[in-house]
């Protein structure tokens, strides 16, 4: 049992996910959810997701051996600031965020309990959000970063490694600036060129660019359907890193853009054969590592 009473702060599609994975696993007793919109509640309790829920934050922590965060970065301040002082000895709190440092800044706050504050981030999700997206096995055969600090409680620690790989993720450790610097590279940068993309061809004159996009489209800008406030919250937990690889980005587009000027098809053939090689690379690489094809259910 990983634990008699489970809170999750935020039941949407990473918190509402996860509660489905540990009740399907029978990890825990009872499983309270708290947020702020009722009819999302309601709904997780009519989908079986939580037992019940709370929308005053002391009640919904009241008697949980383990608290889990899965609201936007934005919010994890304000939450963390309230359970404050509110935490019994032996209580876990964990979070799901996409950036780590901003997140473990806020959780300083915690004072005494903050060595049982144990980060982490499942690289598991869909560009869609709320319960209703929520689904089983979001997390099996997936990697969650966990990214303790110098003072995170090891008892701690390997309960929350424990409940990821109840839900079947594999889980590796990692340090905050480092989880920070990677996931700005394959993710934060992913999902900066598709909204930009979508946005720069939205700005054209007339719906042309758009009634003729195809499949290669629609899979590269798939991410673009995210959700707007998770990934301006992101931007802001994690913009020198997302920067720095934004520039590395350019360099390279460019280094393309030299290319197509002087018509040097070579280095063009070069660019791309060294690009498809990598990516097929990282492809089998990836299935062999994780048992897993790539199935458009991994956004991060
Ligand atoms: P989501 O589906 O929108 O769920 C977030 C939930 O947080 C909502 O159901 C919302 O419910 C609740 N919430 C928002 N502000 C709140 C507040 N101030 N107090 C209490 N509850 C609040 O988002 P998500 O995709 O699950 O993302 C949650 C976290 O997971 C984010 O930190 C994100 O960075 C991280 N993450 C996301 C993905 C992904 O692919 N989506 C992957 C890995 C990690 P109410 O409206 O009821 O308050």
């Amino acid at each position: 049992m990983i634990s008699q009473r489970l809170t999750i702060i935020g039941v949407g599609l990473i918190g509402g996910s996860l509660a489905r994975a540990l009740r399907a696993a029978g990890a825990c007793g009872e499983i309270v959810g708290h947020g702020r919109d009722i009819a999302n509640l309601q709904l997780a309790v009519d989908l079986g997701v939580i037992d019940r829920f709370e929308t005053d934050l002391r009640n919904s922590v009241a008697g949980a051996d383990l608290i889990v965060l899965a609201v936007p970065l934005s919010a994890m301040g304000g939450i963390l600031a309230g359970l404050a002082g509110q935490l019994a000895p032996g209580v876990v709190v964990t979070d799901v965020g996409s950036a780590k440092a901003s997140v473990v800044r806020d959780a300083r706050q915690l004072g005494d309990a903050f060595p049982r504050f144990v980060p982490a981030h499942p690289i598991a999700g869909t560009e869609k959000s709320g319960v209703g997206a929520a689904v089983d096995g979001l997390f099996e055969r997936h990697y969650t970063i966990l990214t303790p600090v110098a003072e995170t409680d090891g008892e701690a620690l390997a309960r929350v490694r424990k409940m990821w790989e109840t839900v079947g993720a594999t889980t590796v450790s990692m340090e905050v600036e480092h989880h920070d610097r990677i996931l700005a590279d394959t993710s934060h940068l992913p999902h900066m060129l598709a909204f930009a993309l979508v946005d720069y061809l939205a700005r054209q004159d007339g719906e042309e660019p758009f009634r003729y996009a195809a499949g290669g489209f629609a899979d590269f800008t798939r991410i673009a359907s995210s959700d707007p406030v998770m990934w301006r919250d992101i931007c802001f937990a994690n913009g020198a890193a997302i920067r720095e690889a934004l520039k590395g980005y350019m360099n390279t587009l460019a280094q393309i853009d030299r290319h197509l000027a002087d018509a040097d098809g070579a280095a063009l053939l070069d660019c791309f054969s060294d690009a498809k090689q990598r990516r097929d690379r990282f492809l089998s690489e990836r299935e062999a590592a994780i048992g897993k094809a790539q199935d458009g259910m991994s956004d991060e």
